[in-house]
């Protein structure tokens, strides 16, 4: 890295090496931008003077944006720190704090055309007002106002008895609104907002002095403790009016116009105080071409990265395999199963990639049970085939060494050396082992995280295979190909990810799908049944093992529980063992135990020497016994959808009939009852992942923000699912045409995806 001085006057001092990176040469203008700590330069060529000037613009622009809230007038100490709370801190960050909802007060309502559910506006005058006590025994503040053409009720529950005795006196007028709701014939609004009028002021000309809050469609925010929807609005027109026009619209002005989209300042003002023809359903579904405009913004600039970053992949020189199926065809001859057409299709899509100059990059999607594994070993063979080592990682050690397995039993008979790497192997066996890899006696080598350490090195890797990628961040992606020399790169996930989803975390890599399940599945029956049913379940086990098969029951192992569960686990293996079925085989599995003992257990129960496994959710992923047959989940309402659907792959793997009994406690809550209801509804994991996306989030879905998910702050990727695709193939079709954007055209858009990304994306070429 070399090291910048500054002189005695501010000025810098830049080294040789980085004057002739940037052609630069004594006399030239630099141009410094900065962004929190990192600082561009950018050289200013004479003849590109228009651009430096109007780069200085924004230049200015940002600092703008960049004021803290603090400064803004209406903006006191204590209002900073609730919109702090809410992360809002500079004037930007107001900017995108968009309205949740609108209220329509365009016009004020008479009362006889009040409109049950809606938000209504409308001027009246008190008529009686009193504290009364429910029924229930409640106290309820109630006051009839009424404008000559009708009246309406309206109902507090919360109150102070002698601030509202105060106020509401019988004659006052005031501009009251709020949602009409309807009992019967009787119209009501609960906790309405008022603005008191003074003694003999006019309506209209009070509406008049306020154009914030009356004669226009008015955003209503988000709130939080310590902020008030009329001052919150107040500092937002402020706001807006002033620095709106500092935000700069860095898409290209002919795409915006061919997509009828509006430059960026223009879409913030119209969401924040909309013109008084735009429809207000339109923005309450935020369906709006400036709503439009700024999800589009924030997508397209997802994509422009993920395009750059897969371009960067596609133009790296790979290592091209040759298939010669020296090895594929006779496993294939071997399997005891022929490979289904979605299996074939997509190693057909894999060998394609693998023959072009350029390193695959392939995500591979299958729902559970849809045979991945088998697609992975055939991959790795090719790799073999064309003198590669090859990398297999997995993210449990239990599920590596059930890769391992099945990896060395495939390569024993084809005579490929294989070996397992995680972090239990350790001292001399592990010097010997990394020793074997880097001179290359061992072509797969199959491990959990371990592998893509430091220490360890390859002769030539030529294609790493991940497996369940999204317990991966895009982090180890990137380390395993750096551990190569531009390695093929393969992902495989069992999570169906949704597709507007897959298009953002793995937005870089071309996606293959295997859509169908091996023949012969019988879908799992899946039951919920609560505690008090336990006993039904029990019996279930028994018939079931009765007849031969196995049965498995898990708990969850959350984080911050994870002694109590372990216990909890341990104390059910030994209850089952000697109090339910002591005529049984029951065995215990978690993630604290030693590989050996894991191991023994495991195999034990692949050979049927265990009837019933009571195990933690590591067995989560991938384990595959065609014999079990029972799947019982204890404190189901605990687990996600999509991992409760993983769980439940683990049977019906055979051709048997299989169930999956969801345990939950007796006092199950609506929500919880209806998440759980989907899984007995389908076993279609698309339908269950876009469920289980719905419910709770995109963060959630993925397991957070390691997974490397960029936070929207107007677009969401479930509504606004089609306006991602149409950004994304605007992006990439520019990429295609501009592949290092290079162009004078689009030297703003890289300037941007630079501020807007800096290093996350680990843009290549860029
Ligand atoms: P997953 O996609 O969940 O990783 P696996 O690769 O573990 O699924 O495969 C599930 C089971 O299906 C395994 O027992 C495997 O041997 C079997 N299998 C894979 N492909 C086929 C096929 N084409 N026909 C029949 N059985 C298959
Ligand atoms: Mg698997």
């Amino acid at each position: 890295m070399p090291v910048i001085k500054i002189d005695d006057e501010g000025r810098i001092l830049l080294p040789q090496e980085i004057l002739e990176r940037l052609c630069l040469k004594p006399g030239d203008q630099v141009q410094v931008d900065a962004h929190g700590l990192t600082v561009v330069l950018s050289r200013v060529r004479p003849a590109e003077n228009s651009i430096a000037l109007t780069d200085s613009r924004s230049v200015i622009n940002r600092k703008n944006l960049e004021t803290a809230v603090r400064f803004i007038k209406g903006v006191g100490p204590k209002m900073a720190a609730a919109l702090a709370k809410k992360g809002i801190h500079t004037v930007e960050d107001a900017l995108y704090l968009l309205p949740y909802r609108y209220e329509d007060r365009r016009q004020l309502r008479s009362l006889d055309r009040l409109r049950p559910g809606q938000l209504e506006v409308f001027c009246a005058q008190v008529m009686s007002a009193e504290t009364r006590i429910s029924r229930g025994g409640r106290r309820v503040f109630e006051a009839v106002v009424g404008d000559g053409r009708g009246a309406v009720l309206l109902k507090w529950f919360n109150f102070s008895p002698r601030h509202m005795a105060g106020t509401w006196r019988a004659g006052r007028k005031g501009i009251f609104s709020g949602e009409v709701v309807c009992y019967g014939h009787d119209r009501e609004i609960h906790h309405p907002e008022v603005d008191w009028l003074a003694d003999g002021a006019d309506p209209a000309s009070f509406m008049a002095d306020d154009p914030v809050n009356f004669g226009r469609t008015i955003p209503v925010y988000p709130l939080t403790e310590g902020l008030r929807q009329k001052s919150l609005r107040k500092v937002q027109k402020e706001i807006v009016d002033t620095f709106s026009e500092s935000v700069e619209t860095a898409i290209p002005g002919e795409m915006l116009e061919r997509l009828s989209l509006i430059p960026v300042a223009a879409a913030l003002r119209e969401v924040h105080f909309p013109g008084n023809d735009t429809a207000v359903d339109l923005l309450e579904r935020r369906a709006t071409c400036a709503h439009r405009t700024l999800a589009f913004d924030e997508f397209f600039f997802l994509q422009l990265g993920l395009a750059l970053k897969k371009r960067g992949v596609s133009i790296e020189q790979g290592i091209p395999f040759q298939v010669t199926h020296k090895y594929t065809r006779q496993l294939v001859k071997s399997l005891p199963f022929a490979l289904t057409a979605a299996q074939k299709r997509v190693l057909a899509e894999i060998k394609e990639d693998l023959a072009a100059p350029h390193p695959m990059h392939r995500l591979v999607q299958g729902d559970v049970g849809s045979g991945k594994t088998v697609v992975a070993i055939l991959t790795a063979l090719l790799a073999v085939e064309n003198d590669c080592q090859v990398v297999i990682m997995a993210p449990t050690e239990i599920l590596a060494e059930q890769h391992f397995l099945a990896v060395r039993r495939y390569c024993a008979q084809l005579g490929i050396a294989a070996c397992l790497l995680t972090s239990r192997v350790k001292g001399k066996e592990r010097s010997r082992l990394l020793e074997d890899v880097a001179c290359g006696n061992v072509s797969v080598i199959v491990g959990t995280h371990s592998v893509i350490q430091e220490k360890v090195e390859f002769k030539r890797l030529g294609l790493g295979i991940i497996d369940e990628q999204h317990r991966f961040g895009v982090l180890q992606r990137g380390i395993l190909r750096k551990k190569g020399q531009n390695p093929h790169i393969m992902v495989m996930t069992a999570t169906p990810i949704p597709r507007t989803l897959a298009m953002t975390v793995f937005g870089d890599l071309s996606l293959s799908v295997i859509d169908e399940l091996p023949p012969g599945r019988s879908p799992v029956a899946t039951r919920i049944c609560p505690e008090s049913q336990r006993h039904r379940v029990y019996r279930l086990i028994r018939e079931e093992v009765r007849a031969g098969r196995q049965a498995y029951v898990i708990y969850p192992l959350v984080e911050e529980s994870e002694k109590s569960d372990l216990k909890a686990a341990t104390l059910m293996a030994g209850h089952l063992a000697g109090d339910v079925f002591p005529e049984l085989r029951v065995g215990l599995l978690h993630g604290k135990m030693k590989p050996e003992e894991k191991e023994a257990v495991m195999g034990a129960y692949k050979d049927r020497g265990i009837d019933i496994l009571v195990a933690t959710t590591v067995i989560e992923v991938g384990i595959d016994v065609p014999n079990a047959t029972v799947m019982v989940i204890e404190h189901a309402e605990r687990f996600g959808l999509s991992q409760l659907h993983q769980l439940r792959g683990r049977v019906g793997r055979g051709t048997a009939s299989s169930h999956c009994i969801l345990l939950s406690g007796d006092d199950l809550s609506g929500d919880a009852a209806r998440r759980l209801k989907v899984l007995e509804q389908t076993n279609d994991g698309f339908r269950i992942a876009e469920a289980d996306l719905e419910l709770r989030g995109p963060g959630d879905f993925l397991g957070t923000r390691q997974a490397g998910l960029p936070e929207f702050r107007v677009a969401d990727i479930l509504r606004d699912g089609p306006i991602m695709e149409e950004a994304r193939q605007e992006a990439f079709a520019l990429v295609e045409r501009d592949p290092h954007l290079s162009s004078l055209d689009n030297g703003r858009l890289r300037q941007e995806l630079v501020r807007r990304w800096g290093g996350r994306l680990e843009l290549a070429g860029c």
